[in-house]
């Protein structure tokens, strides 16, 4: 089995998280997706709300994809969660092979993480495209000092759409275009707070849910 894990605050999922995962599953024939809302950052940053609610949200949101799922393993998760603890438990629950989902925003902070080594050991990556990053921004990566400048200009071209790189360990790391979707949580956060309209940004059900639970005002 091809399972792709998609890591997030999800603080609220939209069609920006949505739409590129539905793609990449079917680009790269992934038999499942699953959605990974974030438990609360020990700093505790009060934009982040409950978990009880991204996750509820998150569910709406997969309700009508039969290929994507949600799992509550980081939300469940005593104290501090990374994410190389995420896939371990993962692979050991499921014996699939993984592709870590992951836009160019997220995957430049990876240097931050935890174990980021062990974690590319374990896992096949997926860096997606996400406004208003370019690929070529890749380059300062520690972890991607093999990957040519030219390709990451081609991928931000749109000469490529998609690029694989086999790793001396075996698993692969992707760069994938994906309908460039200029959505941000943040944005929509934005917009609430401000009275402004969220529709079109996120499935409706979500929308509801927000409206019906007067969040992020
Ligand atoms: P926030 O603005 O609160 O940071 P966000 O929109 O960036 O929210 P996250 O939950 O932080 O959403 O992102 C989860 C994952 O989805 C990250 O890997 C991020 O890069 C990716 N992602 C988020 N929005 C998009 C988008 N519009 N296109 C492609 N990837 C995206
Ligand atoms: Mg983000």
């Amino acid at each position: 089995m091809k399972l792709a894990i998609m890591g997030g605050t999800f603080n609220p999922v939209h069609f920006g998280h949505l739409r590129p995962a539905e793609e990449i599953r079917e680009r790269l024939k992934l038999d499942k997706v699953l959605f990974i809302p974030s438990a609360r950052p020990p700093h505790k940053d009060s934009e982040i709300i409950e978990p009880f609610h991204r996750l509820e949200m998150t569910r709406l949101a997969v309700k009508s994809n039969p290929h994507f799922d949600v799992s509550t393993i980081e939300v469940m998760r005593e104290g501090k969660s990374y994410s190389v603890r995420t896939v371990e438990e993962l692979l050991e629950k499921y014996r699939a092979e993984l592709f870590f989902l992951v836009g160019i925003d997220a995957f430049l902070e990876i240097p931050t993480w935890r174990e980021a080594e062990r974690l590319f050991a374990l896992t096949n990556l997926v860096i997606l495209l996400r406004p208003p990053y370019l690929f070529q921004s890749l380059s300062q990566s520690p972890y991607l000092k093999s990957i040519s400048k030219s390709v990451l200009s081609e991928l931000d071209q749109g000469i490529k759409q998609g690029y694989r790189k086999v790793s001396e360990n075996g698993k692969s790391i992707y760069f994938e275009r994906i309908t460039f979707l200029d959505i941000s949580s943040t944005s929509i956060r934005r917009n609430l707070k401000t009275g402004k309209s969220i529709k079109y940004l996120l499935p409706d059900s979500v929308e509801s849910y927000i409206m019906t639970h007067g969040l992020y005002r």
